[in-house]
């Protein structure tokens, strides 16, 4: 499994399996299945409601804990100091493991001071629970005061995918040495009819998602696609065998249609964009 350097020192497998809406043995059974035909990168989130199963599949996965990458994610209503460390600590329970790879604050909330939540997230370094700490769902204006508070940031998890190209925001974590992770990579199901993207699926011999994929793990993107079928989980894998041109990236960037799939209403997108 390909992977990228995180400014600590660890590798981030490129390809890791999305498990949002993924519960009870379902979760358990596709966790089961990733991991044995070679995922090594899990996400996964306190509100998700999953974490005893992840940890479950990965117990009956045998494979040691430092050949795998797991995400959580600490829930927005919890970003108080003492919340945010009992929370992890639930997490390494309910996951039957020390320690996470990358544990990320699931969405801001502009009504909890963010220094308090860095500093329990520095505190949770320094014990050895967390190895990276990072954001998600984090606009440039929030990335611009998380600098002020940490510089650890590792990762910021966004929605990103063919029909929410978010070129800006990209080019901002680059030049703050923060990796993107693109979450709802396949816009949840829903643009695999685009007719650019099949076009390009047919003179690769490959499916609209795994052109989505390559798309954007070219960009440099890490990306986690959800699937619980034994294809979609086989064939989100096959990304790393084709290339598309320079010509064919642009078809892509140039599709122009920005549409958000994920946009509760506690959202903080609009207010603070630039
Ligand atoms: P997604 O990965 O873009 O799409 C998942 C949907 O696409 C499922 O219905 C799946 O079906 C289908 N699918 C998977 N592979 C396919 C393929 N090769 N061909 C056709 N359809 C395919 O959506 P997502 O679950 O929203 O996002 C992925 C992960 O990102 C989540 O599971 C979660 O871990 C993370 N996420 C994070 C946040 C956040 O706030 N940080 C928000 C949303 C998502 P099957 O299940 O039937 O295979």
């Amino acid at each position: 499994m390909k992977s990228l350097t995180l400014p600590s020192g660890h590798e981030m497998p490129l390809l890791g399996l999305g498990t949002w809406q993924l519960t009870g043995i379902k979760c358990r059974e596709a966790v089961k299945q990733a991991l044995a035909l070679g995922y090594r990168h899990i996400d996964t989130a306190w509100v998700y409601d999953n974490h005893e199963e992840v940890g479950k599949a990965i117990k009956e996965s045998k494979l040691s804990r430092d050949k795998l990458f797991i995400t959580s994610k600490v829930w927005r209503d919890n970003l108080h100091y003492n919340d945010v460390l009992v929370q992890c600590t639930q997490a390494l329970k309910q996951l039957k493991t020390d320690y996470l790879d990358l544990y990320l604050i699931h969405w801001p909330n502009k009504n909890i001071p963010m220094q308090e939540t860095f500093e329990a997230l520095h505190e949770l370094l320094q014990q050895g629970k967390i190895l990276n700490i990072g954001v998600s769902n984090f606009t440039i204006a929030h990335l611009e005061n998380a600098l002020k508070l940490s510089k650890k940031i590792a990762v910021n998890q966004v929605e990103f995918h063919p029909y929410l190209n978010q070129e800006e925001l990209l080019n901002y974590c680059t030049k703050n040495k923060i990796k993107l992770t693109a979450y709802s990579p396949l816009g949840r199901g829903q643009i695999l009819s685009d007719k650019t993207l099949t076009a390009l699926a047919k003179a690769h011999n490959k499916s609209p998602a795994q052109v989505c994929l390559r798309w954007l793990i070219q960009k440099g993107l890490i990306v986690i696609p959800k699937a619980s079928s034994s294809h979609h989980l086989k064939t989100n894998m096959e990304i790393f065998d084709f290339k598309l041109s320079a010509k064919e990236t642009k078809a892509i960037d140039s599709i122009g249609i920005k549409r958000r799939f994920v946009n509760p209403g506690f959202n903080e997108f609009d207010e603070l964009l630039s």
